[in-house]
């Protein structure tokens, strides 16, 4: 048996698509879109995510405002910066990227942000409505686990409901900004969900648990983290981490979490790594600034999100729909 591969690329270009339907219904509207990212310092990792926010608001002709402060600045210049945004109507969504330097409380920032701008739900009331399970804003990397997860079940056939209720999700790591939102997002879909972190790694070891997971989805940050061993026949395995190992070839390369050689063939669907979950992640952030700014122009949260295009109503190739016919 060997798995199938979870195409993150077309994934992306799909939802991309149903993005730019939704800007260019937004720039007819008259109302006005802008998404600004803020970086402290030359976080290598930051600065090339930056980049690929830029590429993508220019092909969907959104206004990108990368905001740059020194590794020293002070904890006041960042809160000042995000306030400045806050009052921007330029502004509709607002990027803090991780991680910050130590000197900066991290979670002192994310209370400056406005959280009708906070488009990663840092900010605890939007972290508090995503774990009550009414989120305003789904953060980018969970919404792209289970938006893969989501249109894998809908291209197999499988209803969606049915496939979750009876599904046991593991989720490996636990992080705030992937672990945290993943696990809610999980119980969202009635699923049953169960936890491990590195303490279970280091105590009884991960393949306990992960060995029962119908859904394996993995967010550690630890190149090859997950080998067959791990994992049981037919499982769905996403893997988020994003690592970058040098090869043989002395060539730097992006891997993930997950042994790919080894547990594919075991699997019954894996995401590759490149090529899974970050292009979605990229385009989801996106997507939430739509969100945010039709949040700006006075709709109720339930009516912003029932507006955005579900790409699942697009066809495989959804090239028919043109920014022309969009507004
Ligand atoms: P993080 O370092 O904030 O959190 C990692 C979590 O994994 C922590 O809970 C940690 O305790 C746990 N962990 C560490 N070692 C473990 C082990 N041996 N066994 C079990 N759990 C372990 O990282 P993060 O921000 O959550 O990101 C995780 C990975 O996902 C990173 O590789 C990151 O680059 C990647 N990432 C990818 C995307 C994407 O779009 N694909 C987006 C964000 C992050």
């Amino acid at each position: 048996m060997s798995a199938e591969i979870i195409d993150g690329r077309a994934a992306a270009r799909t939802l991309k698509e149903a993005v730019a339907f939704d800007v260019a219904r937004l720039k007819a509207g008259g109302t006005g879109i802008g998404l600004a990212t803020v970086v402290v310092g030359e976080e290598y990792s930051s600065a090339a995510y930056v980049r690929r926010l830029t590429r993508l608001a220019t092909e969907l002709d959104i206004p990108h405002r990368p905001c740059v402060l020194p590794a020293d600045a002070s904890q006041t210049e960042v809160i000042d910066l995000v306030r400045e945004l806050n009052g921007d109507p330029a502004i509709s969504g607002i990027l803090v990227l991780r991680p910050l330097p130590a000197h900066v409380d991290e979670a002192a920032v994310f209370r400056a942000l406005d959280p009708r701008k906070d488009i990663e739900a840092v900010h605890p009331e939007n972290a508090g409505l995503l774990a009550l399970g009414v989120p305003r804003f789904v953060p980018s990397t969970a919404a792209s686990v289970f938006h893969l997860l989501d249109t894998w079940l809908d291209s197999t056939g499988q209803n969606r409901a049915d496939f979750y209720h009876r599904s046991l999700i593991v989720v490996v790591g636990r992080s705030n900004n992937v672990g945290k939102p993943a696990i809610s997002l999980g119980y969202e879909r009635q699923a049953s969900v169960q936890s491990v972190d590195e303490w279970a790694d280091r105590s009884t070891g991960l393949g306990r648990h992960t060995r029962w997971a119908d859904v394996l989805i993995v967010a550690a940050g630890k190149a090859g983290l997950i080998k067959a061993e791990h994992v049981s026949d037919n499982a769905v395995v996403i893997d988020v981490g994003i690592n970058a190992q040098t090869g043989e070839d002395g060539q730097v390369h992006m891997v993930g979490d997950v042994d790919y050689a080894s547990v594919a063939p075991r699997a019954r669907a894996i995401t590759p790594v490149p090529g899974g979950v970050g292009p979605v992640t990229d385009v989801w952030l996106v997507r939430n600034t739509v969100l945010a700014a039709r949040l700006l122009s006075g709709m109720t949260p339930d009516e912003a999100t029932a507006s955005l295009t579900d790409p699942s109503t697009l066809t495989a190739s959804p090239a028919h729909i043109s920014l022309q016919e969009a507004s």
